[in-house]
């Protein structure tokens, strides 16, 4: 059938998510948990994919704590990386210790973030409330008086127009959301892109997962039990001259900064098996319109420097929680509360991002522009290892962020009576 002549689905809420990574997951779990009915629009059919981020910040951690899922999220797998560091050249380098931070966890867990979301979603799907709609992707905004009013998604069989008093834009860094809405996005530029690829891990090979630097190359390594997810960094841009080198001059730069691998680059067939994820780092200058608030890579496109885009995204939904959910039960969202949203989080935004570009220019782009091995560790790494109280500082920075969010919604499970007005909200038509 022609999508023009899909059937029209018509559902209403009090807030539409578009998108279903962390931020919106995450938005979804705490405004359905605190009784606001919510629908996400998530596009993909699952949230099984590889390029995604696998970190979980000691400061989100520390959220499932509060939210009373700690324990349960813990029986998951993943790793416990309490110390952060690289191997540059032949020296191993701890530049983060966690074991000071005053949080329950005092390591950063390491899971792929499709277990992280389908246990979010898990859990959020105990409340009525919580409504996630896979396969439907988010087209266009309906726009009334000056107002967004909600979404027009496309499914395998209709068209969902979804109408609701807030809708979060959290659509990810390419956000079809903000180029809707026109919001203007500022550029800071980023010199690097990142090659995503799978190679086998054998039982002898180090577990740590780790930033490799040599002689000019950079990979990182994730351990993913029977498999390594790999990224390796080049300049913006450098892909073509890279395959115009050839697969096997290729696989030899891999080799040549992890030679454990070598014997497994038979597995990189074709290019087909090397996936390019482009880098941006840029923010809206403004989050929100009436009716309409961005949060996560959809506000703020980060580098995936330091890891700590995820653990941002997910500080942005606990914040736009706590600001907007009793407005959101009374149906009244106010511009000054999405205002107040972006005002909360612009800050921790802008620094992340400031050491993010700073760690591009000073750090990223000359390992990169180098031919030869790095005969000196850079001061600022030597520092770190002469002084270890010092690696407290990153730990941090990486660990917390600028300023950590702490839930403050109720659990509507807990509360005897749920808000008038805000029940039975879904309602379909032809
Ligand atoms: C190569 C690379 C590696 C990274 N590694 C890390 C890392 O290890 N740790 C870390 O913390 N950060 C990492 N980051 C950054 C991190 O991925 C992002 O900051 C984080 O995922 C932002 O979360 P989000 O929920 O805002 O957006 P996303 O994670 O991008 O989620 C957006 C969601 O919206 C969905 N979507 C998109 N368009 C539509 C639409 N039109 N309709 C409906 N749904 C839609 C997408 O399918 C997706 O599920 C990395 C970034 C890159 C580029």
């Amino acid at each position: 059938m022609e999508q023009a002549n899909f059937p029209v689905e018509k559902v209403n809420t009090r807030c539409c998510v578009a998108g279903g990574g962390p931020a919106g997951m995450i938005a979804g779990f705490l405004l359905a948990r605190a009784g606001v009915d919510v629908v996400v629009l998530e596009k993909h059919a699952d949230f099984l994919r590889d390029f995604r981020g696998d970190t979980i910040h000691p400061s989100t951690l520390e959220l499932m704590y509060e939210l009373g899922i700690l324990d349960e999220f813990l029986r998951r797998p993943h790793q416990q990386l309490p110390q952060v560091g690289g191997q540059i050249e032949d020296v191993t380098v701890i530049v983060a210790d966690f074991s000071h931070l005053p949080t329950h966890c005092k390591f950063i867990a390491l899971m792929p973030q499709w277990e992280f979301l389908n246990f979010i979603a898990e859990k959020a799907k105990a409340y009525s409330q919580f409504h996630l709609r896979m396969e439907s992707e988010v087209t266009e905004l309906i726009e009334e008086n000056g107002r967004i009013v909600g979404v027009r998604a496309k499914t395998s069989q209709s068209i969902l127009e979804v109408r609701a008093d807030l809708t979060l834009g959290t659509d990810g860094r390419h956000s079809v959301v903000r180029a809707k809405a026109g919001l203007e996005v500022v550029d800071l530029g980023a010199p690097i892109d990142v090659l995503w690829m799978r190679l086998t891990r054998e039982p002898s090979d180090p577990d740590q997962t780790l930033g490799r630097f040599r002689a000019g190359k950079i990979l990182v390594m994730l351990n993913r039990g029977d498999y390594w997810q790999c990224a390796y960094v080049i300049q913006k841009g450098g892909l073509e001259e890279i395959r115009q080198k050839g697969l096997v001059a290729f696989r030899e730069d891999i080799a040549g900064v992890a030679p454990f691998l070598r014997g497994r680059m038979g597995e990189l067939k074709d290019w087909n098996d090397i996936k390019l994820l482009t880098v941006a780092v840029d923010r809206l200058r403004q989050w929100w319109r009436s009716g309409l608030l961005c949060l996560g890579d959809s506000a703020h496109a980060m580098s995936p420097v330091g890891g700590v885009g995820i653990n941002l995204a997910i500080q942005d939904a606990v914040a736009a929680a706590n600001i907007l959910t009793e407005s959101l039960l009374r149906g009244t969202v106010r511009d000054e509360q999405l205002r107040g949203v972006q005002e909360r989080r612009e800050y921790p935004t802008r620094m992340t991002q400031r050491f993010q570009v700073f760690a591009h220019k000073h750090l990223l782009r000359p390992v990169l522009s180098q031919k030869s091995q790095i005969r000196r560790l850079p001061l600022g790494f030597r520092l770190l290892q002469l002084f270890p109280t010092l690696r407290r500082i990153p730990a941090r920075l990486l660990g917390l962020g600028f300023r950590p969010e702490h839930v403050r919604t109720g659990d509507t499970r807990s509360q005897i009576s749920t808000m008038k007005g805000n029940v039975g909200m879904q309602e379909r038509g032809g």
